[in-house]
C-alpha cells in the first residue's frame, strides 16, 4: 500500500498516512482530499507547528525511458511512496519531425517568398534537445510535487554507471576473491560493459563469464583493472599461464590499454539533472549504477526502476520494502498539440483553428468519472475526457474508449497536468 500524503489546514507538509487512517479522515470529515495525484488529503484542523515531522530523501534511477522514484523515510529507510515515470521522448521526436516536414514542404511550394527561419535563432546556454528536455522537467516535477506534499530534505541519484574512480584505485587488489563486494561488482559491471558481455577469447555468451587476467597474475603481478577481461572457463583453463598474444589473442591486449573513456558512460542528461536537483538547495547524495545492483542483489529485491531508485547509494544499503507497495505508473502525455490546426497530407488546413475553452467546466485530458444512471451506456466510467463543443464526451477508461457521455454525468477528478496514471491493483485512490 502506497502511504496518503496529508498537508495541514494552510498546505503545510505533514508526515504521510496509512491510507486506513485516510479513510478514517476523510469519513469523519476530519480530511479532505486535496489531490487525487500523488494521493494527498488536507486536514481541517491541524496545522505543522503543532506536529511531528519526520525527514524524507526522495531517490532518483533516471533511465532513457522510465525515471523510477521512491519516497524513503530518512529515520527507518521505510520506502512509503514509489512511481515510474514513463518518458514521452520519441512521441517528441516524432511530432518535431512532422512539424519539420510540414513547414519545409511550406517553404518549398512555390507560393511566395518564405525565409527559412531556422538559422536566426540562437539557443541559450545549457539547450538540450527536447526529447531529453522532456526527460529532465518531467523528474524535476515530480521532485517538486513530491516535496510540495511530504517534508523531504534530502534527494539520491543514480549519476554514473561504475564509480571509474574507485575503480582506477591502485589500492584495489585481488579482485576475484572480492566477489560480492562493491568493488568487485563495480568491476565486474564495467568489463561486462567494456567486453560486450560475452567471452573475450570464443565470443561465447551463453555460458557464466569469469574475471579473467590479460597478462597472467602469476607473472606479471597486475591487478589494474586494464588488465582484467571476461572469458569462459574452458578459454581461461586453457589459456592458462599465457599471455593473451600467447594464447593467440594480441587484440585483446591492444582492447585493454583502451582508456575508460568508452564505457565511463557520462550521460549528458544525468549531470544536467544533478545540477538541477543542486539547485534545489537539498544534499544531492549520488550512487554508481554497480553499486545500485549490488544493493539490490544483495537484499534480494526484483529488478523494478522504483527498487533500483530505492536501491540507490550509500543509503539504499539496507532499505525496508513493505510487502504490497506498488508504483504509481505516471506516464508523460504532454500538455497536447501545439499545432494551430490539424493538416492534411499536404499540409494545408484540414480543420479549423482549436479553441482552449472549457467546454461546460471540462478540458480534454481532465481526469473525470461519469456516472450514467440509464441507457445504453449505463455504469461508471473513470479516465480522461476529450471534449466537444456539444457536450457529448469521450472517455478513455483503462479499458477502452467510451464515445457519446453527456457532460451532465461528469466530473472532475483532477485537472490534466500532462500525466495519466495507472496504479496497479487498485485503479484510483480512494475518492470521497
Ligand atoms: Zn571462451
Amino acid at each position: 500500500m502506497q502511504c496518503v500524503f496529508v498537508i495541514d489546514q494552510n498546505k503545510n507538509q505533514l508526515d504521510p498516512c496509512h491510507p486506513a487512517r485516510a479513510r478514517k479522515l476523510l469519513a469523519s470529515g476530519h480530511a479532505a482530499v486535496f489531490r487525487c495525484f500523488p494521493f494527498t488529503i488536507i486536514l481541517k484542523d491541524r496545522v505543522q507547528e503543532k506536529s511531528v515531522i519526520h525527514a524524507h530523501r526522495v531517490k532518483l534511477d533516471p533511465r532513457s525511458k522510465t525515471t523510477g522514484v521512491a519516497l524513503v523515510r530518512v529515520d527507518d529507510n521505510k520506502v512509503l511512496w514509489a512511481g515510474e515515470i514513463e518518458h514521452r521522448g520519441q512521441a517528441i521526436v516524432d511530432a518535431l519531425t512532422s512539424r519539420r516536414a510540414l513547414r519545409h514542404n511550406r517553404r518549398a511550394r512555390h507560393t511566395r517568398y518564405r525565409p527559412a527561419r531556422f538559422d536566426n535563432r540562437r539557443r541559450r546556454d545549457g539547450w538540450l534537445p527536447p526529447s531529453l528536455e522532456s526527460r529532465l522537467s518531467n523528474t524535476q516535477t515530480w521532485v517538486n510535487r513530491l516535496a510540495r506534499c511530504v517534508s523531504v530534505y534530502y534527494l539520491s541519484m543514480e549519476l554514473v554507471k561504475f564509480d571509474t574512480q574507485a575503480m582506477e584505485n591502485p589500492e584495489i587488489s585481488g579482485v576475484e576473491y572480492q566477489q560480492g563486494t562493491l568493488y568487485g561488482y563495480e568491476v565486474r559491471e564495467y568489463l561486462l560493459e567494456k567486453w560486450g558481455r560475452k567471452c573475450a577469447y570464443c565470443g561465447a555468451t551463453d555460458k557464466p563469464l569469469e574475471i579473467e587476467h590479460i597478462n597472467p597474475r602469476s607473472r606479471f603481478h597486475d591487478n589494474r583493472v586494464s588488465n582484467l577481461t571476461l572469458a569462459c572457463r574452458d578459454c581461461n583453463q586453457k589459456k592458462g599461464n599465457r599471455t593473451a598474444a600467447e594464447f593467440g589473442h594480441p587484440e585483446i591486449q591492444t582492447k585493454a590499454s583502451l582508456p575508460l573513456k568508452d564505457a565511463a558512460a557520462v550521460n549528458t542528461t544525468r549531470w544536467e539533472l544533478n545540477e538541477r536537483l543542486s539547485a534545489l538547495g537539498m544534499p544531492v547524495e549520488c550512487g554508481s549504477g554497480g553499486r545500485t545492483k549490488f544493493n539490490r542483489i544483495n537484499q534480494n529485491l526484483p529488478k523494478t526502476h522504483w527498487l533500483d531508485a530505492a536501491c540507490v547509494g550509500e543509503s539504499g544499503s539496507n532499505i525496508f520494502v513493505p510487502a504490497g507497495l506498488d508504483a504509481l505508473h505516471i506516464k508523460a502525455t504532454g500538455h497536447g498539440s501545439r499545432q494551430m490546426c490539424r493538416m492534411d497530407k499536404y499540409g494545408f488546413p484540414r480543420t479549423t483553428a482549436k479553441t482552449t475553452n472549457p467546454v461546460f467546466g471540462f478540458r480534454t485530458g481532465d481526469m473525470v468519472k461519469a456516472i450514467v444512471p440509464a441507457g445504453k451506456y449505463a455504469g461508471v466510467y473513470t479516465g480522461k475526457v476529450a471534449v466537444r463543443a456539444s457536450g457529448s464526451f469521450n472517455i478513455t477508461t483503462s479499458s477502452g474508449t467510451v464515445q457519446g457521455i453527456s457532460y451532465k454525468y461528469c466530473f472532475t477528478l483532477s485537472l490534466r497536468d500532462g500525466y495519466s496514471y495507472q496504479q496497479k491493483g487498485a485503479a484510483l485512490p480512494p475518492h470521497n
